[in-house]
């Protein structure tokens, strides 16, 4: 099966941050299949949604996988959950670990668990500055060019992480 690239997008705002993201790029690693191909800065945000939570560390990573893309959700999912993330009622709460599939190659999906391109991304510093980091020339299906995406996107906060 010919493989694609994906982009994934990474956050955590609880147990070390730092070394959640970095533990799950190991894990991403380690799935079958997946292969990853760039790994952005590290970024700072604040929260989205409720406020009275910690800031955000963020990354996007690229990767090369045959996994279809819901077997790949389901593979983040289950990094997202050995990596202590309990689901809440509350949108957007504090969590170890968010997994998201921010593109998979040029596919339009739009299932009840799963839209891609990511519903968004777009509006998103903490997924389009880093997504630009690594795929400068990065065209996104449905949306533009991710220059095009940046320049219309306050940096409301992000800072690159040395
Ligand atoms: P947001 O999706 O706004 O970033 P979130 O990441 O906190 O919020 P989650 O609780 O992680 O949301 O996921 C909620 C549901 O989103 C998941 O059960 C999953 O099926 C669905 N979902 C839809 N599209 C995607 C996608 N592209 N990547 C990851 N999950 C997705
Ligand atoms: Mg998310
Ligand atoms: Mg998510």
């Amino acid at each position: 099966m010919n493989k694609s690239v994906a982009y994934i997008g990474l956050g955590s705002n609880l147990t070390t941050p730092e070394a959640q993201i970095k533990a799950a790029r190991l894990a991403i690693n380690a799935l079958d299949n997946v292969q990853e191909s760039a790994f952005s800065s590290l970024y700072r945000s604040p929260p989205m949604g409720p406020q009275d939570q910690p800031d955000y560390v963020n990354a996007v990573m690229a990767v090369k996988t045959d996994l279809s893309p819901m077997a790949l959700l389901r593979c983040l999912q289950k990094i997202e959950l050995d990596q202590g993330r309990v689901r809440k009622d509350e949108r957007w709460g504090a969590r170890t670990l968010d997994l998201d599939i921010l593109l998979y190659g040029e596919h339009i999906i739009d299932q009840p668990d799963l839209i891609v391109p990511h519903y968004g991304l777009a509006e998103r510093a903490f997924v389009v500055y880093p997504l630009q980091e690594i795929a400068p020339a990065l065209q996104i299906p449905g949306k533009g060019a991710i220059a095009d995406l940046v320049s219309r996107c306050p940096l409301a906060g992000l800072e690159r992480l040395a």
